[in-house]
């Protein structure tokens, strides 16, 4: 178990160079963004747990169709957009 970095918190994710990607909850939909961690930080605080998250879940609401709900993706610094 070594090399693996903890991913729990916002604050981990930024210091990493991680992003988060939203994704709309409608199945047809399917559209997906980034999302500005430092505002997610600023409304939930850096040691917010992304794990079972619900709440930025909830919050997300789709440009594209405007659905409010969706799931979450974590991208590395070094990873092609999902
Ligand atoms: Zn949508």
């Amino acid at each position: 178990m070594t090399g693996l970095i903890s991913l729990t918190t916002l604050g981990e994710l930024k210091s990493h160079g991680y992003r988060l990607f939203g994704h709309c909850g409608r199945l047809s939909c399917g559209r997906g963004r980034e999302l500005d961690i430092d505002n997610l930080i600023k409304r939930y605080g850096a040691n917010y747990s992304i794990i079972g998250d619900t709440r930025i879940k909830r919050a997300l609401v789709c440009t594209g169709c405007g659905h409010k709900g969706g799931s979450l993706t974590i991208a590395g610094p070094n990873l092609p957009k999902p």
